[in-house]
């Protein structure tokens, strides 16, 4: 457990913590960049349909980023963008990374049609390697739902999530605690009945904490000057937490740290990931919500 002592006793002024890579476990792809069928208002990246900030990846970039990742001996994958179901060679990248390791792919599944549920749930079946969709719900209700991601995501988020489902491929269900009641248990409780109505008996369910960057400082309110982190926050099982102690994100545009930082200035790493092994400077406002609130992208 992270002792939050630690947090609170420290003089908020020091110099930020560095934090080392120990090992290269996971890779995140931006497959899609900053574009998005949706424009969610707690996108901590400000995704969008006009959002071209990071184009998308070409295959042939994602395909060096897996294999050197996997000569680095990395161990699983995770696609997200942006919408990935928007790249028209999204099925070439999903079937070249699970020949090196397992691959969960992010989405808001308004994309997801019978033709694509059947397919990936064909790779599902098929694939070495464990293969996982991870789809984005916001609430239990289309009022509540709306309210962030935008007019009738409720039904079209569901939708696609019981296609998969029907077709065989339980996906994960990533809900951001937006509504603060969502993160208690009454609220947990409410999406297990939700499904439940909907078919899904045997649910997966992921709670993220909001960043409080991009679209997401506009809706919620922005970072507060102490919500810093500071050298001595951090003991060794604070720092092993953090995902970027074992993550890297490879862009169109380059190397970063994690899915969270890829719009804030300072953050990007260099071109390739050789140029992203060294240490990384957690002087960011996101990172205090990883470390508060123990998040992590990973399922
Ligand atoms: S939160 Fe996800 S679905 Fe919503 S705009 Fe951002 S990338 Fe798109
Ligand atoms: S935002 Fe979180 S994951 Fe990213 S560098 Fe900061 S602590 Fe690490």
């Amino acid at each position: 457990m992270i002792d939050l002592n630690l947090a609170i006793d420290r003089n908020p002024e020091g110099p930020a913590p560095q934090l080392e890579l120990g090992h290269l476990d996971t890779l995140w792809l931006q497959v899609t960049g900053t574009v998005c069928n949706l424009a969610c208002l707690h996108c901590f990246i400000s995704c969008g349909p006009k959002n071209e900030s990071h184009p998308f990846m070409e295959l042939e970039e994602v395909r060096r980023a897996v294999e050197t990742a996997a000569e680095m001996g990395v161990k699983e994958f995770y696609f997200t963008g942006g919408e990935p179901f928007m790249h028209p060679q999204i099925r070439e990248m999903i079937a070249l990374t699970l020949e090196h390791g397992p691959l969960s792919v992010l989405t808001n599944g308004v994309l997801i049609d019978e033709e694509l549920a059947g397919w990936l749930a064909e790779v599902f079946r098929t694939s070495r390697y464990n293969f996982d969709v991870r789809v984005s719900l916001d609430g239990t209700t289309p009022e509540e739902n709306d309210a962030i991601r935008g007019r009738h995501t409720f039904e079209k988020i569901l939708s696609g999530a019981q296609r998969l489902h029907q077709a065989g491929l339980n996906p994960v269900f990533t809900v951001t605690t937006c509504h603060a009641e969502l993160a208690e248990s009454a609220g947990r409780q409410r999406f297990f009945d939700l499904l439940a109505e909907r078919g899904i008996t045997r649910p997966r369910l992921k709670f993220l904490a909001p960043f409080k960057i991009g679209r997401e400082e506009r809706r919620g309110g922005a970072y507060e000057d102490f919500e810093r982190l500071r050298e001595g926050m951090l003991d060794e099982e604070a720092r092993q937490s953090l995902q970027c102690s074992s993550c890297r994100m490879v862009t169109a545009k380059g190397v970063y740290p994690c899915p969270i930082l890829i719009e804030e200035e300072g953050a990007r790493m260099g071109d390739t990931l050789e140029d992203a092994m060294g240490p990384i400077k957690l002087d960011h406002p996101a990172c205090y919500t990883c470390f508060v609130e123990g998040v992590t992208c990973r399922t």
